[in-house]
């Protein structure tokens, strides 16, 4: 009975001991089963990227960012918001990073040949236990060189989650990265612990204002508060802002009153496979 083992659930839960309840059991199994296949997701090329628009608020391109997704076999499309978290417990994270970085780069490549996409900048998402890997910088630096990239077209979006283990090394890792020309963004910005005195060490070049604060941003006072000082935050360290999930006008707005001067959000485009990617820039450079 569900009740009762929910009932059972709590009083075992407070002693910390492990209990059964129906619906965490079925979390748990498509968690195990999820973990077992995604050991053939790069293996299998069922990894894509998908790109997102990031523009100005005069619809000039900046570029995008790259969004992982699985084509699993049987379930289809799965979220990263799925499968991540569970990559990040092993090392499969590591695998599937190192597909993403490898992914972008070829991109970078392809637009590199072209006038309309030469001067794009591609952001990848990092995780922690990627970026704290002690070959990271030589990895990126590696696949530069074979790529012969441009090293600014690069951007390596991180979490104050990435940021927050040692100090020193995330600093000096950091600094290593901008040597090489890389471009260094702290993705949901607003959303963790770090401090104001922790932010001013890191040689970030963006940050990006997290959806959940633009979301509300013209009927929450307090999320508009949050904004603003966000961007002023960001002018003051003398770093560029981009505001992630923009969906409506009035949004739009408000953060181009306030000095925002970068989007990225549905109201300009979802992340889409490379080819309605490339359609969607020619349209928005016709804007422009
Ligand atoms: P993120 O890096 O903060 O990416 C932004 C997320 O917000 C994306 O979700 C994007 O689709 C969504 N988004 C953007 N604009 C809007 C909007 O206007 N409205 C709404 N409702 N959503 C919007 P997505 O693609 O599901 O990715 C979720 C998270 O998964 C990412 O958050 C990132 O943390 C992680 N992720 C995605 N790709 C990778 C990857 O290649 N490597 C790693 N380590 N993590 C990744
Ligand atoms: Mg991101
Ligand atoms: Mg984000
Ligand atoms: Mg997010």
């Amino acid at each position: 009975h569900a009740d009762l083992a929910m009932y059972q659930a709590k009083e075992s839960g407070r002693n910390g001991v492990r209990f059964f309840d129906p619906a965490m059991q079925l979390a748990v199994e498509t968690r195990a089963a999820l973990e077992a296949d995604m050991r053939h997701a790069v293996t299998g090329k069922q990894l894509r990227l998908y790109y997102q628009i990031q523009l100005t608020s005069d619809h000039r391109p900046l570029g995008a960012e790259a969004l992982i997704r699985w084509m699993h076999p049987v379930r289809g499309l799965v979220s990263p918001a799925q499968f991540i978290p569970i990559a990040e417990e092993s090392s499969l994270i590591l695998e599937i990073g190192h597909w993403v970085l490898e992914t972008a780069c070829k991109q970078l490549v392809l637009w590199s040949k072209h006038e309309r996409t030469r001067n794009l900048i591609l952001a990848i998402n990092v995780s922690a236990q990627q970026f704290n890997k002690h070959d990271f910088v030589d990895t990126v630096s590696t696949l530069l060189h074979l790529h012969q990239l441009n090293p600014n077209r690069l951007k390596l979006e991180l979490t104050e989650s990435v940021v927050l283990s040692d100090v020193a090394d995330v600093v000096s890792k950091m600094h290593a990265l901008k040597a090489l020309g890389v471009k260094l963004a702290l993705d949901d910005f607003g959303t963790g612990y770090s401090s104001l005195s922790y932010l001013k060490q890191l040689p970030l070049d963006q940050i990006k204002i997290d959806r959940s604060f633009v979301s509300d941003v013209t009927t929450d006072p307090s999320d508009a508060v949050m904004v603003q000082t966000i961007i002023n935050l960001a002018h003051n360290f003398r770093m560029n802002v981009i505001a992630e999930g923009v969906e409506t006008e009035d949004q739009l707005n408000f953060l181009k009153q306030n000095g925002c001067m970068a989007y990225q959000g549905f109201l300009f485009g979802k992340p889409m496979p490379i080819d309605e990617f490339e359609a969607l820039l020619g349209q928005t450079q016709t804007l422009a």
